[in-house]
């Protein structure tokens, strides 16, 4: 018998899951699940609480604004499943964010902690919000009182966040501060992605980045594909994008297109993704970056000719209505969720070889537990033994899949999802939830 099922009269539409949306990102999660555990023949109370979060705070946060009005903001943080260990996973500041997002990323969280095999459970944090209109104050405020509602329920050995769309150290630094002076102590430990100065991990700023690229690495020496010259093309030049774009340049690969907020351009000659990276550290944003070339369409962007092509802004950008005109030879899935269920087949039927996001975008999230081992031991590793230790793990995720998908002649997203959901089943059957 499952011991945290929902009760079956709690109404999940009422609590933000919209009905009929192929394009809900938790409706997607949970078709995921399901077909996993079709093939897993997995226990029906472990695939349906595999299908829910098992738990879920929903807080709103006072924040005193410059003009000396007070805002109330809305935020969420989800625990999915902590089976495999404290739940792990980023707080997004974003304009759009909704409950069901937050749901999907914690349990992409819970697959992705799975699959490169670190003890972690999956969890997510979102508070929505413009942080672009808001002051550094403002966002100092918010991020205090984001800590205030749910410091209680988070810890190193409970569930701990980290930076995701929108948030940075600066604002894991505030977190953290907050939570030491909630509980008396410092625990470091509580929130990763912090400040060197503050138990920050080494090479945890390009980890993300550079997991991609070692599953690049890994995919074009499977597919005999020759990364020099390799055209790459990269939607979203934030902390992911930029970092890809650099390290696959260092590989060999060309950045022929780029896309971000500010619109999207192609250049055939080339764009230098570390002259690109420092103006929009600078800028904030592409435009006005003098050699990205010309501008086209931004949805256009992902369907011109390339190799390599990286999606790591939002999720749902290749979808049924544009997969046709979408051929890269690798698809690297930086961002959460970026392909819709119905365009995967097409994908597949098209000979691109997709790297799940869950496997593609893991090296963040394997910097952020190498960070919290060093925090328990607060003992710091050198960038070497961060950068083998990463690409140890990737390697190893990016072969389990591989190897699942040619075992049981499944695509690599269904493989990916075999592996990690196995993994957590079989911890909560050893917990005894089922
Ligand atoms: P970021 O805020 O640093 O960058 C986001 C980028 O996406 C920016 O360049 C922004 O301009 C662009 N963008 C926003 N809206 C867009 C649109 N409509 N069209 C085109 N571009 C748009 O965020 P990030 O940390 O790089 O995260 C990007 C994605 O990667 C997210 O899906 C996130 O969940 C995922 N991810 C991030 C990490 C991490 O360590 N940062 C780890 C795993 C997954």
């Amino acid at each position: 018998m499952a011991r945290h099922n929902y009760p079956e009269s709690v109404d999940f539409h009422a609590v933000g899951v919209s009905s009929d949306s192929d394009l809900n990102p938790f409706r997607i999660v949970q078709r995921q699940v399901d077909e996993a555990a079709e093939v897993l023949k997995l226990d029906p109370a472990i695939h349906e609480l595999l299908r829910w979060p098992l738990r879920e705070f929903h807080a709103s946060l006072p924040v005193r604004m410059d003009d000396g009005t007070t805002r109330v903001y809305q935020g969420f943080r989800v625990q999915y499943n902590d089976a495999r260990g404290p739940s792990k996973g980023g707080i997004r500041f974003h304009p759009d964010e909704t409950i069901d997002d937050v749901r999907a990323l914690a349990a992409w969280m819970t697959w992705k902690c799975a699959l490169v095999d670190i003890p972690l459970g999956g969890g997510k944090g979102g508070i929505i919000c413009d942080p672009r209109t808001m002051s550094q104050g403002e966002l100092e405020r918010l991020s205090r009182a984001y800590i205030r509602q749910i410091g209680h329920n988070i810890g190193l050995d409970r569930d701990v966040p980290a930076p995701d769309v929108n948030t940075n150290a600066q604002i894991m630094a505030w977190m953290v501060d907050e939570f030491a002076f909630m509980h008396g102590y410092n625990e470091f430990g509580v929130i990763t992605g912090k400040p060197l100065a503050l138990g920050g991990s080494l090479g945890r700023e390009d980890a993300t980045g550079r997991g991609l690229m070692l599953t690049v690495r890994e995919a074009a020496k499977k597919l005999n594909v020759d990364l020099k010259g390799a055209r790459m093309i990269v939607q979203g030049f934030g902390n992911v994008g930029s970092w890809a774009a650099i390290l696959l340049q260092e590989l060999g690969c060309k950045l022929v297109g780029v896309a971000d907020v500010s619109g999207a351009w192609s250049n055939p000659d080339g764009i230098d993704a570390l002259a690109l990276q420092a103006h929009v550290k600078e800028k904030g944003v592409i435009q006005g970056f003098a050699s990205a070339g010309k501008p086209v369409d931004k949805e256009a962007v992902l369907e011109l000719p390339c190799e390599i092509l990286v999606p790591a802004a939002l999720h749902n950008q290749i979808r049924k209505d544009n997969v046709a005109r979408i051929k890269p030879r690798i698809l690297a899935e930086g961002a959460n969720g970026p392909t819709t269920p119905d365009a995967d087949p097409v994908l597949y039927q098209n000979g691109v070889y997709v790297i799940p996001d869950f496997l593609c975008n893991a090296g963040g999230v394997t910097v952020s537990y190498f960070e919290m081992v060093q925090n328990a031991y607060n003992f710091y590793w050198d960038l070497p033994t961060v950068h083998d230790r990463l690409e140890q793990k990737m390697a190893a995720a990016f072969d389990s899949v591989h190897e699942m998908a040619q075992t049981y002649k499944v695509h690599n997203r269904l493989a990916a999802y075999l592996v990690a959901i196995h993994r957590v089943a079989e911890a909560m059957r050893l917990r005894g939830w089922a």
